[in-house]
């Protein structure tokens, strides 16, 4: 499943915002008087590097705080002379010269983003809420069709208006200061839920001095669990809780009442009561964004939410997720049965609850599959994955070439660069990798951009893919699991994404897409890991070259599907409960958060005893704090246009140039150039449907015969 971290860093969608928001690659204006800028700052002169990749070489961790506070300098005097010129708006002189602030920036800086992410809410709403900027905007918007635009460009002046009006910048006066009141309010409250919760998780690890209470733990992570202890400076040994209910170790750990005791430290974590109890702060949260959402004339914070959405409604959304619940629920009962009966059999004389569950499913995946990691490894070696299998799919699909280069800096040693060639042998990008974990890095895999593509600029996309796989020991190979296979094919869809971009305006380029689409391009290229011709071309075991013999092929894929019902209902239960909080009216009460949760799954048949949502309320962090608010099916629905479109591959002969090329320039190059749902429906010649992901998922009985 995928984590916040492991989607695109969605932190600033728009162009302008994402050009205030991290130090220019390209210097397009002048630096104002007073600017941070130090002299030695390498932000402050263009790249000189091909593409325009950032000089790594040159470029010194302080040199990124004070570069961004001068960026947003810099664009506030730039958006005012757009504001305040004399001469009447024109298409150029306020949209274009809007789009020429700058390009985006942005290496390993999640910490900093967090220091500035106030002062970068400030600085939207200043820009947003900027009335002059605004009517400049309104006016051409009200003339475009008299400015004889082409497509993207009259894409560009709507994208504006909307952008704008989403913001509140057609309130009135009065209005506008209320608005920046509420959004001062959930800034202050987000970043209360965020330290609460920290300190919550914190304080709710396991901690134990008796080592057989940890039976069935690894040795490794037993060590872990000492160094855990170590760093806390306690005694014995601690279990650190991960953000979501489920907790790894409960897997392996053989003595029931340690289960219990660590799912319940996780369930319970931010509910506790005294200073780290989350529930007043996400009441109050949910209560303020439907009032928002209310002054700015919608119905609900959803509502508001998705209209810039390819679902556009929480009702339309809301009807998607209910069609998989009688599916999922069904499955992850049917699981709960194959467990129960184990338990019996091993006479447990218990019934099954959610700490059992990942301990006893282990046990029923070997007796189904008896597949062994180690057994499959060897046939994954990193490098091999990445060359015969991600950049050979890319190959056979677009045309595209790789060549690695050693002669631009890069900001680790384990970073590699690529060179990508178009099957004309012409350049489009730059690609970079960054596959293994490190001590300060964060968790999860992502993509980004050091530069957007945009004809407007003369750039090329220069892309990024960042994971944290197991680095190997000094000369060894980097064996990895096949989760880890998936994860490359995951964040190269991603990249490709924002390579094959050709677009004019940055602010519609590549990968700045609605989050109920920006999976899409992503899973779908997950589909060619499995792929059989992709498959034989690089599961290769790495000492013999022998292909990988066909009976663990087939357990692989078999695996692969394991505990569906528990995964996608734990989703499900999450993203429901996500949309209920944010379709709440204006003036409903301050809500009790355990009854209204309560409420909220029964209302959905989601209140199951043994499958508790994948975040409860109190600890879902994506909806309170990192912008997925009315925003977690999005992973859902991106998927059901992944199976759908995979579909379509396979009835018109599958992995083929013709369809790869067809693929590539009707969806993967169009950013945000057109309504997405316009875009998908162009491509497939017709609207999505949800079938082909009940299939995958095995929700529908197969059908036989075909
Ligand atoms: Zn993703």
């Amino acid at each position: 499943m995928k984590t916040a971290k492991k989607g695109i860093t969605i932190l600033l969608k728009t162009g302008i915002l994402v050009a205030a928001a991290l130090p220019q690659v390209q210097s397009n204006a002048a630096v104002p008087p007073g600017a941070q800028f130090g002299s030695g700052n390498p932000f402050y002169a263009p790249s000189t590097l091909p593409l325009q990749a950032p000089p790594f070489d040159k470029i010194k961790d302080g040199d990124y705080q004070p570069a961004i506070e001068a960026g947003m300098a810099q664009q506030r005097e730039e958006v005012r002379g757009i504001a305040e010129n004399p001469d009447p708006p024109t298409f150029e002189n306020t949209l274009v010269a809007l789009e020429k602030t700058g390009q985006l920036f942005s290496p390993e800086l999640e910490k900093l983003q967090e220091i500035e992410a106030p002062k970068l809410a400030a600085h939207k709403d200043a820009i947003f809420l900027d009335s002059k900027l605004f009517q400049r905007i309104e006016t051409i918007y009200k003339q475009r069709e008299s400015w004889k635009l082409d497509a993207e460009s009259l894409r560009l002046v709507e994208y504006y208006y909307e952008e704008f009006i989403h913001a509140g910048a057609n309130l009135s006066e009065v209005d506008k200061a209320e608005l920046k009141k509420l959004n001062e309010e959930e800034s202050t409250l987000s970043a209360a839920f965020s330290n609460k919760l920290l300190a919550a998780t914190k304080a709710a690890a396991y901690v134990t001095k008796d080592k057989s209470a940890l039976a069935g733990l690894s040795e490794t992570r037993l060590k872990g669990a000492a160094q855990a202890a170590k760093d806390r400076k306690v005694e014995g040994y601690v279990i650190p809780l991960q953000n979501t209910t489920q907790q790894p170790d409960l897997a392996s750990l053989s003595q029931r009442g340690t289960r219990q005791a660590i799912f319940e430290n996780s369930w319970n974590r931010a509910e506790r009561g005294g200073a780290n109890d989350t529930r007043d702060t996400i009441a109050r949260m949910a209560q303020l964004r439907a009032q928002k959402a209310k002054l700015l004339g919608f119905a609900s914070y959803g509502a508001w939410k998705l209209q810039d959405q390819m679902a556009k409604t929480p009702e339309a959304a809301v009807k998607f997720m209910d069609a998989l619940v009688p599916g999922a629920t069904a499955k992850a009962v049917a699981e709960g049965k194959d467990i129960q009966a184990l338990i019996d059999a091993q006479k447990g004389g218990f019934q099954l609850q959610p700490w059992d569950w990942d301990f006893y499913a282990q046990q029923v995946r070997k007796a189904k599959y008896d597949l062994d990691e180690d057994q499959i490894k060897p046939y994954f070696e990193l490098n091999n994955v990445l060359e015969n299998g991600v950049f050979y799919a890319a190959n056979q699909l677009y045309g595209i070439s790789f060549k690695e280069r050693h002669d631009i800096p890069a900001y680790h040693p384990d970073v590699r660069v690529f060179d990508v060639f178009d099957a004309d042998g012409k350049q489009i990008a730059l690609w970079y990798c960054d596959y293994f974990k490190r001590d300060n890095k964060n968790g999860g895999a992502w993509m980004d951009v050091f530069v957007n593509q945009s004809k407007l600029l003369s750039t090329l996309p220069v892309v990024y893919n960042v994971a944290n796989f197991t680095k190997p020991a000094p000369g060894q190979p980097a064996l990895i699991g096949f989760r880890d296979v998936t994860t490359m094919f995951h964040e190269f869809g991603h990249g490709l994404h924002g390579m094959f971009a050709n677009t004019m305006y940055p602010a519609l380029s590549g990968s700045q897409v609605a989050r109920d689409f920006v999976e899409f391009p992503s899973q779908f290229n997950e589909n060619w890991a499995t792929y059989p011709s992709v498959f034989s071309h690089y599961a290769k075991h790495y000492q013999t070259g022998a292909a990988m013999p066909a009976e663990l092929v087939a357990k692989v894929k078999k695996a692969s599907k394991f505990n569906g019902g528990y995964a996608l209902t734990e989703v499900v239960a999450a993203a429901e409960l996500d949309m209920q909080w944010h379709t709440l009216p204006a003036d409903a009460p301050l809500e009790k958060v355990d009854d209204f949760e309560v409420q909220a799954l029964k209302s959905k048949n989601l209140f199951l005893s043994t499958v508790p949502p994948r975040y409860r309320s109190s600890y879902f962090a994506h909806i309170w704090q990192d912008e997925y608010a009315a925003g977690y099916y999005a992973y859902l629905w991106s998927e059901m246009l992944d199976h759908a479109a995979f579909q379509w591959f396979e009835e018109h002969g599958g992995l083929t140039r013709a369809n790869g090329d067809r693929f590539r320039q009707m969806i993967l190059s169009h950013g945000n150039t057109e309504e997405l749902g316009k875009t998908y429906s162009g491509w497939m010649g017709g609207e999505p449907s949800i079938e082909p992901m009940l299939k995958f998922r095995g929700l529908v009985p197969e059908e036989h015969g075909k």
